[in-house]
């Protein structure tokens, strides 16, 4: 019996190849719990707004039954995803509960901002969670996101612990976040957890940031292999 949450969609892209694993049908939840000055699609920030399409479970999985023959499964992203986490939490259940959905998988593209009983509520429904960890210096992650990462730390240690985190992405920004101290302190950090960790690295650009971001450098050549040589 549903229970019949309706989330706040921003967008829907039936057919992804970029976020995550095979070809994906990606939602994007309206709403975020940070305030990234480098967010490209700030607009996803609040939770309201009239841009916002108001769907049902049952809606989107009608929208998922027209992508099937495309897709090997559904990310859920944002905003951030688990600010909507009860109809999050709907939509994998019938996904999983459904036999004709069976073969896809389901991941959360996540900023990490959430609590241990989110996570604890979504994992018996959830293949993989893709964080995000924008800064691992508490201070250098305040001014990019607004808040603190105790909550984001604590997530990527949880969810490695009960095997959910499929990858951590990194947004490297030039002179903000990229220092080879904070690098090697963050590669570290996160191999400490778990020694085979996949980290992905995403380059910052500035197409379609806000005005305090947008004369930062964007990643060069040069930039990329250093954070290989900490990284790989
Ligand atoms: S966590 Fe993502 S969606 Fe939220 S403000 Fe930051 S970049 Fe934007």
């Amino acid at each position: 019996m549903l229970k019949a949450h309706q989330a706040q969609v921003a967008s829907i892209i039936p057919f992804s190849w970029v976020d995550g694993p095979g070809n994906r049908f990606v939602l994007f939840l309206q709403g975020c719990n940070f305030n990234c000055l480098a967010c490209h699609n700030p607009q996803t920030i609040p939770l309201h707004t009239p841009r916002a399409r108001v769907m049902g479970v049952p809606e989107v999985l009608d929208d998922i039954r027209a992508a099937m023959p495309y897709i090997s499964g559904i990310t859920v992203s944002g905003g951030e995803a688990t600010v909507q986490h009860e109809f999050l939490l709907e939509l994998f259940e019938e996904i999983k509960r459904l036999p004709e959905f069976a073969h896809l998988t389901t991941f959360i593209d996540s900023n990490g901002n959430a609590p241990e009983y989110i996570w604890e509520s979504l994992a018996p429904f959830t293949d993989g969670v893709m964080l995000d960890l924008k800064a691992l210096d508490d201070a250098s992650h305040i001014a990019l996101t607004g808040s603190s990462n105790e909550v984001v730390l604590e997530s990527i240690k949880f969810l490695d612990s009960i095997n959910k985190l499929f990858e951590v992405r990194l947004l490297l920004v030039p002179g903000q976040n990229d220092s080879d101290e904070e690098l090697i302190k963050t590669a570290v950090w996160l191999k400490g957890i778990n020694p085979d960790m996949k980290i992905k690295i995403n380059a910052f650009k500035s197409h379609g940031v806000r005005a305090a971001a947008r004369d930062w450098p964007e990643v060069g050549e040069s930039d990329l292999i250093r954070y290989r040589s900490i990284f790989d």
